[in-house]
């Protein structure tokens, strides 16, 4: 794919391939193309460390940590080290050699996810080596870049989904349609095959991209379109998830879509107690007594598996603001107003509880209710449309979020410095960008705003995810999101977005939201035009390619 020029070239190649394979390989195929081991919503993980792979790789090349280490030097990621080591040291085949198919590199991940307990490290490593053995180069360096989802992102998008429409002659935007509802794209490459991509609609225990929230920069704003009276929600500071259940089967997925029904077991009885059958939206927020806790308590429950003694630490409700799916009848399509009456008729209690909203006529109306949201604890409000229809994976105009402070922007780092004084040993200045048409552009750089904690953890992430190491500065893998706030954007050459921030700070690290759905150059360029009442020229920044 990499050596095919042009993108219609490489989605007709990409399409011929996918049309050879049968529905198992299939569905294999379109999870490693977009870098995961499993499908969308599946809730294995690999769980295998950088360390321990490299660990295997020096194994069976005969060579030394040190000599891994220069080759990473040179390459910046451990798939393309992997490679070179490859070329440089084949590994001797293992006594009965195995192809290396789709259906073998499966099972190696699942008995590598498998794997738990204490001696889970060495029976993963063992998987590892049998895998890897049998690998030619290439297949080394790709198998390394699952194990350590290292591929590029974009690719689901912008090529896999025209491949999948491509190969078994379906409308490419029928196919996109479905990827919103159905997450996984193993999922949708399977309907296309089988022509049943009409019939797509959401499934129960099947995850979707939720619906999200466009900004504003004045209340005006909100109501500038129509004067119908909007719904003002407050808006919670936690996670986002998605609730199905059916059957009796209960998950919750993450915004990430992954599984995490096991994080919060305190919330499974009342949501069985809900309803029998249905997919509900909303947020987890930590909670005492009648008042969320900052955002920061709740995080530290994330990255867990179960928590432990955290969970009477750190109580939890859950704060549910939609519902798509009621006793088998969808409802996308049905205005928010009647979604929310459906929702009122549902059993809920204590930690599952339904959103606060009410109608705002006016932008006063909507101030009166964020300053009561905001007394509350909670961020700031969110205000909808109450004819709006429920849209998957757009982040449109018919909800709109509304924090106080000038702005603040989801980005992603891609490179942090050393810093100086107490902080000489650590890596805590981070230059960071947000999504441009051609890949990531930069638009500032931050140094305040997180714990000595949060520093440490991201130093050790930052210098095992290494691109390019200059000194005191290195490049990084761009997939860290951080919320930064700022007093004004400003037209600047520094950087390559052609934009800077003014007195940037980080707000906090957003270990919930991928890299996917950062802010976007446009929605840059719209907030200094609000914001300073001014067009910006256009500008020709350098474009940097994401995961370059
Ligand atoms: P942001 O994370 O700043 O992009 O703001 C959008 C997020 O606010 C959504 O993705 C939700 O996780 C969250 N949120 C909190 N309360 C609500 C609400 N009442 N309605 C919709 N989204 C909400």
């Amino acid at each position: 794919m990499a050596a095919i020029a042009g993108t219609q070239a490489k989605i007709d190649r990409l399409g011929r391939y996918l049309a050879t394979l049968e529905e198992a390989d299939l569905r294999r195929a379109c999870a490693y193309l977009t870098g995961a081991a499993f499908p969308a919503g599946d809730p294995r993980r690999l769980q295998v460390g950088w360390v321990a792979i490299a660990e295997v790789l020096t194994e069976i090349t005969g060579t030394t940590q040190e000599d891994l280490h220069r080759v990473y030097l040179a390459h910046g990621d451990l798939g393309a080290t992997a490679a070179a080591l490859f070329h440089e040291h084949p590994p001797a085949p293992s006594l009965f050699p195995r192809p290396l198919t789709l259906e073998a590199v499966d099972g190696a991940f699942g008995a590598i996810a498998a794997a738990q307990g204490p001696a889970s490290r060495r029976t993963k490593q063992s998987v590892l080596r049998s895998l890897l053995r049998d690998a030619a180069p290439l297949e080394a360096k790709f198998l390394v870049k699952i194990l350590t989802s290292d591929l590029r992102i974009g690719f689901r998008e912008g090529l896999l989904l025209p491949a999948i429409a491509q190969a078994f002659g379906r409308d490419a935007d029928a196919v996109r349609q479905a990827a919103l509802l159905v997450a996984d794209p193993g999922e949708v490459a399977a309907r296309a095959r089988a022509g049943t991509l009409d019939g797509v609609t959401l499934t129960s225990g099947s995850p979707f991209r939720f619906m999200l929230a466009g900004s504003i920069a004045t209340l005006d704003e909100a109501f500038a379109q129509d004067a119908a009276p909007l719904l003002v929600e407050d808006k919670y500071d936690g996670i986002r998830v998605q609730v199905h259940r059916n059957a009796g089967r209960l998950v919750i997925y993450s915004r990430t879509l992954d599984d995490v029904t096991r994080a919060y077991p305190e919330l499974q009885a009342p949501l069985e107690g809900l309803a029998r059958d249905y997919i509900l939206d909303g947020e987890i927020v930590a909670w005492r007594g009648d008042r969320p806790l900052p955002f920061g308590q709740l995080q530290r429950r994330l990255g867990r598996l179960t928590p432990g003694p955290l969970a009477q630490e750190i109580p939890v409700v859950l704060m549910a603001f939609d519902l798509l799916r009621l006793d088998g009848g969808e409802l996308l399509q049905h205005p928010l107003e009647a979604r929310r009456s459906a929702m009122t008729g549902l059993a809920w209690d204590e930690s599952v509880r339904l959103s606060r909203a009410a109608p705002a006529r006016t932008p006063a109306e909507a101030e009166a209710r964020f300053r009561e949201a905001r007394e509350a604890g909670h961020e700031g409000i969110v205000l909808k449309s109450p004819q709006s229809p429920y849209q998957p994976g757009r982040r449109g105009r018919l909800w709109l979020k509304w924090k106080p402070g000038l702005g603040t922007l989801d980005v992603v780092v891609v490179a942090a410095e050393y810093g100086h004084g107490k902080r000489a040993r650590v890596l805590s200045d981070y230059t960071f960008a947000v999504r441009a048409a051609q890949g990531l552009v930069t638009i500032g750089k931050a140094y305040s705003g997180l714990t000595d904690d949060e520093i440490a953890r991201l130093t050790a992430w930052f210098l095992a995810h290494t691109v390019e190491d200059l000194g005191r500065v290195r490049t990084v893998e761009p997939r860290i999101v951080l919320e930064v706030a700022f007093d004004k954007i400003m037209v600047s050459g520094r950087h390559t977005s052609g934009f800077a921030l003014r007195f940037p700070r980080i707000v906090r690290l957003r270990d919930d939201k991928p890299p996917e759905e950062i802010n976007t150059l446009d929605d840059v360029r719209e907030l200094y035009r609000k914001t300073s009442g001014a067009a910006p020229r256009e500008r020709r920044g350098k474009e940097r390619p994401s995961g370059a």
